[in-house]
């Protein structure tokens, strides 16, 4: 295309305005070749680059769409609420209604507050969980990501030492890491905070063991510490109750963001009746954190995924794919590695330390239409059908053939 909104005009503008072009896990440059960087539009689990190229989407904008891009039920809740008012001198009843919603939901929470994105809800917890503890040290997994602000962001730049004091780290699933991590924190434990499973890019990805789910409990409840449970990536796709709740474990903070309004920015922290004083003590806001729209987005998120069993979609549609994947991968001498849950799909290929193997393999897919991620997991909407992964496991058959005869 020559047009002047075309893909190559925007890096050239972009490099010049917007510091490397482009920022954040957004970014294209850390994707293999052949991948755009902008986007003109997206409906149900497809997306058109501004070259008017159609991709069939297995990153849901990296967990955000749940039930489907321009979901009609969520985009009316929306419009209906931008009609009456969005930012206002403060939130719309949306606000007690989702609150409601969630404290009926998720056995573990007595109470929610809302935030944009997913660093604020974690943050918003780690300081909730010391308000109420009046103890420093979060005890929390090497490599888990938890968000972009100093104290947890993966890139040291900009951060100081005192950014990271009272962390200590633990290896996710090792219950004698996590004994000795709580024990250096000594009588200043605030919070263990973990993953809702293991999903650290590049990394096979690990479903929490129950003996470690249980282990982190009596942790805290013997420590008088917080269990905060990072929810904003697994959230709604493994479970409606909580993610842990499966394994008979409840945390006393939970961090939602991502999927939670298909899109819209929100995030909340719901929490339990030991920490609702903590919760009214911090000073958590912004301008933007009580817009009724994304509310309103939520509410009816919520009811779609209720009202069409979208756990179990997503579970069936995952491991359609996950079958289909390993079946060519073995027909194609290649061994690949999926791992975790299979609405999350991870697909590392064996021996590939520097990930070349998987780029070579999502850079085909991606030159006929099927957006991968070659070494983060990916993600699943209500708008997959199995006709969709089909047509994707056709793509990826001729992708492991090229990588095949490329190796
Ligand atoms: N926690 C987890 C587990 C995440 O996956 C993410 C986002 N990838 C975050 C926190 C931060 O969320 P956000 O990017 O919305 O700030």
């Amino acid at each position: 295309s020559s047009g002047v909104l075309d893909e190559a005009a925007l890096r050239r503008r972009a490099a010049r305005v917007i510091p490397g072009g482009m920022y954040g896990h957004l970014n294209a440059k850390l994707l293999p070749p052949g991948y755009p960087q902008f986007y003109e539009r997206a409906q149900g689990c497809r997306l058109w680059d501004v070259d008017g190229r159609e991709y069939l989407d297995f990153m849901c904008s990296w967990g955000p769409i749940i039930v489907g891009h321009q979901h009609p039920a969520v985009e009316e809740a929306a419009r209906r609420q931008a009609a009456l008012g969005d930012c206002m001198n403060g939130p719309s009843a949306r606000l007690v209604e989702l609150a409601e919603r969630l404290v009926g939901l998720l056995p573990h929470a007595d109470w929610a507050v809302f935030q944009k994105n997913g660093t604020d809800a974690t943050t918003t917890a780690v300081t909730m969980a010391r308000a109420g503890t009046r103890k420093r040290k979060i005890v929390l997994a090497k490599g888990a990501y938890h968000g972009a602000v100093p104290w947890c962001s993966p890139s040291l730049a900009g951060v100081t030492v005192e950014d990271r004091a009272h962390l200590i780290y633990f290896r996710y699933n090792d219950v004698e890491s996590l004994e000795a991590a709580v024990r250096e924190a000594g009588d200043d434990l605030a919070a263990i905070l973990v993953s809702a499973f293991r999903h650290d890019m590049g990394q096979p990805q690990e479903l929490p063991t129950a003996a470690f789910a249980r282990t982190a409990r009596a942790l805290c409840d013997r420590k008088g510490a917080a269990l905060i449970l990072d929810e904003v990536r697994a959230g709604f796709r493994l479970s409606m109750q909580g993610s842990w709740e499966a394994l008979g474990v409840r945390p006393d903070l939970s961090a939602w963001s991502k999927a939670i309004a298909n899109g819209y920015a929100l995030a909340a922290v719901t929490g339990n009746e030991a920490f609702r004083q903590a919760a009214q003590e911090v000073y958590v806001t912004g301008s933007f954190w009580m817009g009724g729209v994304a509310m309103a987005a939520a509410l009816a998120t919520l009811d779609v995924l209720e009202n069409n069993h979208a756990v179990r979609h997503f579970e069936q549609v995952g491991q359609r794919l996950r079958d289909g994947l390993a079946r060519q991968a073995q027909r194609h001498g290649l061994a690949i590695r999926q791992s975790g849950p299979a609405q999350l799909p991870s697909v590392l290929f064996e021996d590939d330390p520097d990930y070349a193997k998987g780029a070579y393999f999502a850079a085909e897919a991606i030159k006929h239409g099927v957006y991968l991620h070659h070494k983060h997991n990916m993600f699943l909407s209500l708008a997959h059908t199995v006709q969709d992964i089909d047509l994707a496991l056709q793509v990826t058959d001729h992708a492991c053939a090229r990588l095949a005869a490329h190796l």
